[in-house]
């Protein structure tokens, strides 16, 4: 008995302190983890003159509390609502078929993924029935109609999730921070409750 605590408390320990060192890794607001806003290749997933609040930002208040989605956005905005390119790039994939009533984040989620061609990938989740605008295979600029939001997988909360992941795009991908160039200022990410206007770009 004495033995196996002897080897269990110093495992125990480190498991901790590494824990404890990514989670602050992770979890901190410090500035230095996001790129600069002026010169980010992303803008708001929704067109010029709109403006839609943060329903959940990077102080992960709710959905995004797991590791793979700390760095995911959610806008709340009716069924039907246009939905833009963040960024230039390929559209890898596109489902569309399940109903705004089906829950499932990763099982009954219509979602549009467009590939940037540098490792990561722009993840529009949560869109209408039949709410995709482009196809599989499709090359679209920033600030191109892609499709329309709606609740599919997430059942009574109509809003946009959008993400960015590095080196994956499905299922389970680790996302990343992005801030965009044509909004105010949010040098620690997007914060939920705050309700971010698309200016000209
Ligand atoms: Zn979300």
């Amino acid at each position: 008995m004495i033995v196996k605590r002897s080897i269990w408390i110093p495992f125990l320990a480190a498991l901790l302190l590494l824990m404890s060192f990514q989670s602050q890794d992770l979890l901190s607001d410090s500035s230095i983890l996001f790129p600069d806003q002026a010169s980010s290749p992303y803008v708001l997933p929704y067109p010029v003159g709109k403006a839609y609040i943060c329903s959940q930002g990077y102080d992960r208040r709710s959905t995004h509390a797991g590791q793979e989605f700390f760095y995911a956005v959610d806008f709340a905005m009716a069924i039907g609502t246009p939905i833009t390119a963040a960024r230039n790039g390929t559209v890898l994939a596109v489902v569309d078929h399940f109903g705004d009533e089906e829950y499932g984040f990763t099982t009954h989620s219509n979602y549009v993924i467009v590939d940037h061609s540098d490792g990561s990938f722009g993840r529009y989740v949560h869109l209408t029935r039949n709410g995709a605008s482009v196809k599989q295979g499709q090359i679209v600029s920033a600030g191109d109609l892609i499709g329309h939001s709606g609740s599919s997988g997430s059942p009574g909360h109509p809003h946009l999730h959008f993400d960015v992941t590095q080196g994956n795009s499905l299922p389970s991908a680790q996302t990343v921070p992005v801030c965009f160039r044509n909004t105010i200022g949010h040098p620690n990410g997007l914060q939920s409750g705050v309700r971010y206007p698309a200016v000209l770009y």
